[in-house]
């Protein structure tokens, strides 16, 4: 009987995998590991092979901290699949794995209390909700007190879960400028559930997205502007699985297509683009600098993780620093880090409020628009929630 539910996942990945050992050096949590990927496919093998039970194999994996640290240590950057002659999925592989770790019981409850983005409480919904930051007026496509519910929008704009809730003046921006470039937008101001795939809910985040997709059609909307190139990775694939044709555009293009021209000036010194892990063919970074009127060439730009990918933070925050830090040592003094996700642009923040420097971060969205987004409100904002009125109930509701 078998007590791991990926172990096809495994064994087609060890079939893969040669053992050529090229992915190790590229990745410091494979290093700190001493594993190549296809050695995580054989580890998780083997601790199912001859176990009597599924204690025996959570004890078996609990027992192997290599093997822990290559699990929960990636940031599915796929920095290391660019080393694989085989090309092997190392996010199949790490998303699989997790699976597992969650079915056993191996991520630790507060790694991921706060971010089950499918239920009515999670980070950003409550810190919305303390915080008097909601959206109805804009979320044409729901019932509530200022409109009926509308089926007839056409274009869908979905923030994602970070700028709606960290940004609520800029998003606002963001949509009232998509509503002089169509007839009727609407707001999903949903998540598209990455931190659940992070923690080994793999299929609850296809159904979040597979719920999104429901709501467009319900608005009717033919085109799904996305700010963060995650979202509209997601959100493209739900739509897939579930059959429906609606275009999705990443913002700048939108923008792009209907002659937008940017209403902050650029930011003095020079501009490093971060790259998002999930930009894999930098669609998003060569479609804003296009928007901004920035030379790709005459740029600099960041490639692999800003430390925030794979929730690694909740598994060891010091290589998410590591990472962050690592990242932005390529901005010189006196430059603009800027990032294609709203997540990265908060870890970037995050990281300078710990480790402060010469280097300035926005997120892309701040050099298009006038609304800026304060990172020092932002974390003191969130830091008193835990205190005072509220503080009994979140830690009730996040145990
Ligand atoms: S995806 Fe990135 S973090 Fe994960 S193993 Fe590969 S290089 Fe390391
Ligand atoms: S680089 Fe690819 S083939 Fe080589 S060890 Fe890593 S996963 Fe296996």
């Amino acid at each position: 009987m078998g007590y791991l539910e990926c172990t096809e996942t495994y064994r087609k990945f060890l079939g893969q995998c040669t053992q050529c050992g090229h992915c190790t050096p590229a990745c410091p949590s494979l290093e700190a590991a001493g594993m190549t990927l296809g050695e995580i496919a054989r580890a998780l093998l083997a601790a199912e092979r001859g176990a009597q039970s599924r204690d025996e194999v959570r004890q078996r994996i609990a027992e192997n901290p290599q093997l822990i640290q290559a699990v929960r240590g990636c940031f599915f950057c796929t920095s290391c699949k660019n080393t694989c002659f085989a090309h092997n999925d190392v996010c199949d592989l790490v998303y699989h794995a997790r699976i597992d770790f969650q079915n056993l019981g191996l991520i630790e409850r507060e790694a991921w209390s706060s971010v089950l983005v499918d239920q009515e409480w999670d980070i950003f919904t409550a810190y919305r909700a303390i915080h008097g930051i909601g959206y109805p007026d804009l979320t044409l496509h729901v019932e509530n007190e200022y409109h009926q519910a509308e089926g007839d929008c056409d274009v869908a704009f979905f923030p994602g879960c970070s700028l709606a809730a960290y940004a609520p003046e800029l998003t606002r921006e963001i949509f009232a400028e998509l509503a002089t470039m169509c007839e009727k937008p609407t707001m999903i101001d949903r998540c598209c559930g990455s931190s659940l795939k992070s923690a080994g809910f793999f299929e609850r985040a296809e159904k979040l997205c597979e719920k999104n997709v429901d709501e467009i059609e319900a608005s009717g909307a033919k085109t799904l502007v996305c700010v963060c190139p995650g979202c509209a990775n997601d959100m493209s694939a739900a739509l897939k699985r579930k059959g429906v044709e609606v275009r999705v555009a990443s913002l700048a293009s939108f923008l792009s297509e209907h002659g937008f021209k940017p209403k902050h000036p650029l930011p003095e010194g020079e501009l490093c683009m971060s790259k998002s892990c999930q930009d894999r063919d930098g669609t998003y970074l060569e479609e804003t600098c296009s928007l901004l009127g920035l030379d790709e060439d005459a740029v600099k730009i960041f490639h692999g993780c800003c430390g925030a990918g794979g929730a690694v933070s909740a598994f060891s925050p010091e290589r998410q620093a590591q990472q962050a830090d690592s990242k932005m040592s390529f901005a010189a003094p006196g430059s603009t880090v800027v990032s294609m996700c709203p997540t990265c642009a908060y870890t970037y923040a995050f990281r300078l409020m710990s480790a402060p420097r010469d280097v300035s971060n926005k997120h892309y969205t701040e050099l298009l628009f006038d609304s800026q987004i304060d990172w020092d409100v932002t974390f003191a904002q969130l830091s008193s929630m835990w205190y005072g009125e509220y503080g009994g109930w979140l830690a009730e509701v996040f145990a």
